[in-house]
């Protein structure tokens, strides 16, 4: 078995703060259906609209609205790609640097694979499952990852 670059603790600070998850079309309408509402109804109950975009509410305890003690994410198999593609973000992925910081917050990152099978097993990761994005008016940057796809293809 290959050595893994990452392995979910399930601490859940990932979930933790304000602001980071930003839903884009596909995913309004992949966690309404997870839901069973419609995206307005979706959006009304647990979505917040911040400088243009909307994202996920956080809780009082400072945690995603979904986010459940003991238990992790309440919404598993609906929840956005931003949440889906953490922590192959493309910051992470093109700066060491960023990777170094991220494991303070994120125990999974394992730092003794190093930096270069995190990059290679976080693109194939991303190719995988669909979370391989260009830019466009509603992706988080975090996820724009196509020209270092296209830079890994180039000998
Ligand atoms: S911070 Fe890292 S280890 Fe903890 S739940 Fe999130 S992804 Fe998993
Ligand atoms: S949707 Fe789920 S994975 Fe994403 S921040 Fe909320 S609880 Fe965490």
């Amino acid at each position: 078995m290959p050595e893994s670059s990452f392995n979910c603790q399930r601490c859940g600070h990932c979930c933790q703060g304000e602001g980071g998850i930003v839903m884009t079309a596909p995913d309004r309408e992949r966690l309404a259906r997870h839901l069973g509402l419609d995206v307005p109804a979706m959006l009304e109950s647990c979505a917040e609209s911040v400088g243009g975009k909307l994202r996920l509410r956080a809780g009082a305890d400072g945690y995603c609205v979904f986010f459940r003690q003991g238990q992790g994410c309440g919404v598993h198999p609906g929840r956005p790609d931003i949440c889906r593609a953490w922590p192959y973000f493309r910051g992470n992925l093109v700066d060491a640097a960023s990777w170094e910081m991220i494991q303070t917050d994120c125990p999974g990152v394992n730092r003794a694979a190093g930096h270069a099978l995190f990059v290679s097993q976080g693109l194939d990761y991303l190719c995988e499952h669909g979370l391989a994005h260009k830019a466009g008016p509603e992706t988080p940057r975090a996820l724009v990852v196509d020209d270092l796809l296209a830079r890994r293809k180039t000998p």
